[in-house]
């Protein structure tokens, strides 16, 4: 399952690829700009726009403009789960590679550094991420959702 969030949905984005899943977040784009790049990718389009859902199958339309209700919409919708919440970047969508802490020196709090032995880094933007109370936060929430469980 492959996502396309339109550029109203730039939060709802980083929350899919949190969950592990492939979200492009292309900057403003043209409706039909959108349709194509959906189509070419082989992608599922969320979008807030009416007018626009009703152009495709290929669209998912969200109606909420509140986060949390949007990630339900989707999640049901599509039956998204957290799949795996450290395999993306969730500024630029790129898979995530482990890293060890003498690789992150730098890069992190070295109180942060110092605390923990896992860590993830973005091969494309360079991003660090561990599991840490944000993460935990991030997790928490998830599972407050009730979202889909795994198959
Ligand atoms: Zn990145």
């Amino acid at each position: 399952m492959r996502l396309l969030c339109d550029h109203m949905l730039g939060t709802l984005a980083k929350w899919l690829r949190f969950m592990g899943y492939d979200t492009a977040y292309p900057g403003p784009l043209g409706d039909t700009d959108l349709l194509a790049l959906a189509e070419r990718e082989d992608r599922v389009l969320l979008t807030r726009d009416k007018e626009l859902a009703g152009r495709s199958a290929r669209v998912l339309r969200v109606h909420s403009d509140e986060l949390e209700e949007q990630i339900r919409e989707a999640a049901f919708a599509l039956r998204l789960r957290l799949i795996d919440p450290l395999s993306r970047c969730s500024l630029c969508n790129t898979p995530l590679v482990a890293a060890k802490p003498e690789e992150v020196g730098g890069l992190v709090p070295e109180g942060v550094r110092t605390r923990h032995t896992s860590f993830w880094r973005c091969p494309s933007c360079a991003k660090v991420y561990w599991q840490g109370s944000h993460w935990d936060k991030m997790i928490e929430r998830l599972n407050h959702f009730d979202l889909p469980k795994s198959v």
